[in-house]
Order: C-alpha cells, then sequence, then structure tokens
C-alpha cells in the first residue's frame, strides 16, 4: 500500500517533456516513505484508490509543483538598510555611503551585535515567509560574521531552522564575502584565516557543505579566490562563486575549472565563460532581484547559455543590501519581465536546475518516481500564473517529503 495518494490534481512535473511543463491533467500523485512512489493520468491508476494507498486526499483541482528551491540566499542577517535604500535614492554613492560605516558593513555589525537566539527569530519569520511561498528547499549562506565567533554563529542559527521546520537547508560557508576592516591592510592574513583556521572547524563541525567566494574588484581576486578553492576541495567541500556581477574577472571560468556546483551573478560573462561552465557541469544561477534593485543594464547572456545548454537557475540572493527580495515568484516574474525568460523557463528555473545548482537533482527539482514527495499545490489555472504575479504568491497545501504542513503552524 501506498502512505498517501492525491487525487483530482493537475502535475507540472517539470520532467523533460514535449508537452510543456512535463504537465498532466487530471492527474494522480502518490507517496510512500517520502518518496513519490506513483505518478500520471487518474484514469491510469492501477487500481481503485482506497484499495492502493491509507490515505487519499481528494484536492480540489489545485496544480502541483515541486517544491521550490531557493537556490542562493543571504538570509540571516541583523538588521536592515532601508536608510541607506533613502540615502542612494537621493543620490549619494554607494562609496560614501559605505565611507560613512554603511553598506555591507553596517551589516556586519548588526549580524555581530545580534544574538543567537534573536538572529534565529528574525530568520524564523524569514524562512516561513519562503515556506508559504512553496519553498521547500533553500541555501542559506555565511558571510556577515567574518571571525569565527560569527560565523559560526550564523551556520549554527541554520542548522537550527532545519531542526526545527521541515525544509532542507544547504548551508554555505561565505567568509570570502569581503575583508573585514579588522584586516584591511592585510588581506592575505585574512585568506589564510579562512583556509587554516575556519574551514577545517566548519568542515569538522560539518556546518556547511559549500563555500563561496565573492569574486570582485570590491571583494576578492581570481588569484585569492583560487587558493580558496584550492583548499576548499581538498577538505571536500562542493564549491560556488559570486562571479562577473559588476565587472568581468575571469572568476566563472575559474569555478568551472574547479567544477564548482554553479557560478552566479554572471551578468559580465563572455562567451568562453559560458563553454567552460558547459564543460564543467557548473549550474549558471542568475539573479535578477540584484539586477533591478542595483538598477544594473549588464544583462547576463542567456542566449548563450540556452546555445552552450548551460543549466540556468534562479534565486533570490536575498540579502539587505542588494537584493531585499525573499520571493522565489517576484524572481520569476522579474526574470520574464527584465530579460525575457519564458514562463516555463522561471518554473524550470526554481525546480530542476535549482536543485543541480546544489547538487540535490537526484533528490528533488522534479516530479519523478523515487524523489522526494515534495509538493507544492497551487490554486491556480496554469502554471504560467506562478511567473505572472509580481507579488509573492502563497501556496495552498505544502507538502515535505510526503508530510503535509499545516500553515497555521507557522507563526
Ligand atoms: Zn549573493
Amino acid at each position: 500500500m501506498w502512505d498517501k495518494l492525491w487525487l483530482n490534481i493537475h502535475l507540472a512535473t517539470l520532467r523533460p517533456s514535449k508537452t510543456p511543463y512535463g504537465a498532466i491533467n487530471d492527474g494522480a500523485i502518490a507517496s510512500k516513505d517520502g518518496k513519490i512512489i506513483w505518478l500520471g493520468k487518474k484514469s491510469d491508476l492501477p487500481n481503485v484508490p482506497s484499495k492502493l494507498a491509507s490515505q487519499i486526499i481528494e484536492m480540489d483541482g489545485e496544480w502541483v509543483t515541486p517544491g521550490l528551491i531557493d537556490c542562493h540566499t543571504h538570509l540571516i542577517f541583523g538588521g536592515q538598510r532601508a536608510d541607506e535604500f533613502a540615502r542612494k535614492l537621493q543620490g549619494e554613492s554607494y562609496e560614501s555611503i559605505l565611507a560613512s560605516g554603511g553598506g555591507v558593513l553596517s551589516t556586519l555589525q548588526a549580524t555581530r551585535n545580534t544574538s543567537f537566539q534573536e538572529l534565529l527569530k528574525i530568520a524564523s519569520v524569514r524562512l516561513q515567509d519562503a515556506m508559504r511561498q512553496g519553498v521547500t528547499t533553500i541555501e542559506i549562506k555565511s558571510g556577515y560574521g567574518l571571525n569565527l565567533e560569527n560565523e559560526l554563529k550564523i551556520l549554527c542559527v541554520a542548522k537550527k531552522l532545519e531542526k526545527i521546520f521541515p525544509i532542507t537547508i544547504q548551508s554555505t560557508c561565505l567568509a570570502a564575502h569581503v575583508v573585514p576592516p579588522e584586516y584591511r591592510s592585510q588581506r592575505a592574513h585574512y585568506v589564510q584565516w579562512i583556509i587554516d583556521e575556519l574551514l577545517p572547524v566548519v568542515k569538522k563541525e560539518n556546518l556547511a557543505s559549500a563555500i563561496d567566494v565573492f569574486c570582485e574588484k570590491i571583494a576578492f581576486s581570481l588569484e585569492e579566490t583560487e587558493i580558496i578553492f584550492r583548499r576548499a576541495k581538498i577538505l571536500g567541500f562542493d564549491l560556488k562563486i559570486h562571479a562577473e556581477q559588476l565587472s568581468w574577472l575571469g572568476g566563472a571560468a575559474l569555478a568551472a575549472h574547479y567544477q564548482a556546483l554553479s557560478a552566479d551573478h554572471l551578468e559580465y560573462m563572455r562567451e568562453e565563460d559560458v563553454m567552460a561552465l558547459a564543460k564543467g557541469g557548473t549550474v549558471a544561477v542568475l539573479l535578477p532581484g540584484a539586477f533591478y534593485f542595483l538598477r544594473e543594464i549588464q544583462i547576463p547572456p542567456i542566449d548563450l547559455l540556452r546555445q552552450y545548454h548551460v543549466p540556468i537557475a534562479l534565486a533570490t540572493d536575498f540579502n539587505p543590501g542588494t537584493s531585499p527580495i525573499n520571493s522565489l515568484s517576484t524572481i520569476m516574474n522579474l526574470a520574464c519581465v527584465l530579460w525575457n525568460f519564458t514562463p516555463e523557463e522561471a518554473l524550470r528555473s526554481v525546480t530542476v536546475n535549482a536543485a543541480k545548482a546544489l547538487g540535490l537533482e537526484e533528490e528533488c527539482g522534479s516530479l519523478e518516481v523515487g524523489k522526494n514527495a515534495d509538493l507544492v499545490f497551487w490554486k491556480i489555472e496554469t502554471p504560467a500564473e506562478l511567473a505572472y504575479y509580481l507579488h509573492g504568491r502563497r501556496c495552498e497545501k505544502w507538502v515535505k517529503k510526503g508530510v503535509s504542513m499545516d500553515f497555521s503552524y507557522f507563526s
């Protein structure tokens, strides 16, 4: 017997298929031990429902998608930067804001000054917002601590969140976010500290599965990035990179050379970098929220990515400075409106391709037998609606590994 069988639904499986969205109209889906055990047309069910599953759930014609995956966030941070936003709108430059202690330094300070318990409380609210909008798997980066105590504090908050909420959290150590002020005149020492002291502890305590480097003129050079990648790879971390966002440094190709899971941002990427991503099996994670919020005009080379069959993922990049957007459906809309994604491409980018960007493609990202029964039910007439509304859309029902979550449980 199957555990659960959902009926009276339509499925957007996102499997490779000639049908848009890999759709199955008038479908049914069943789970057993947290995995999808059967899906297809209701008329193809091998027996009458009551003989097939212990629990039959009659739905109301909703569309079911795989649980959404936000594969790039900085969800755990203290404070906010709304004053800075107002100053920027009045024409003040980022350099001037930075010089007065604003910018990323203010988030660094605010996060260091926020206790574990308080950070947990703030992050819990943000995480529940994401879950209500259909997210069942999320990546969370550190990077606002930048010393041992505070980087571990952020990563421990992420671990704790995963204990409290039934969501998959992939943690990434982004100690190479910026050089902290106390190391400004000795940046080589900071890189050395990351690889000699921080990463071994993070590995030993199993606090992150990947490391990330912000490879940019205002952050870390290509050479520094490679030093960190080399050691991280030896320690057994997966690799990620923030690359070619504001200028071209060659970080994406370097990441692909080291077979990074993903290279993220990529506005200034060139054709040879796209070829390198294709060769390295590295996913291109594009972040239209930061593009929008920073009023950027350089669009990532999306046609080249399509041409070379590089999987494209989209993510919120949720952070207080450059992408204060905690909604994947908003991000899907931005990708469609600003970059001409089709709604189907946008949905694939936050499911099947986002799973690959986290190395989880065997477990989640599409509705297929053997994958986790991570199911999101939407009261919509067509899956294109998911990219159509600019506001974050709430799902009707949220199921993780076959277990349904009652939203009244949420704060
Ligand atoms: Zn980021």
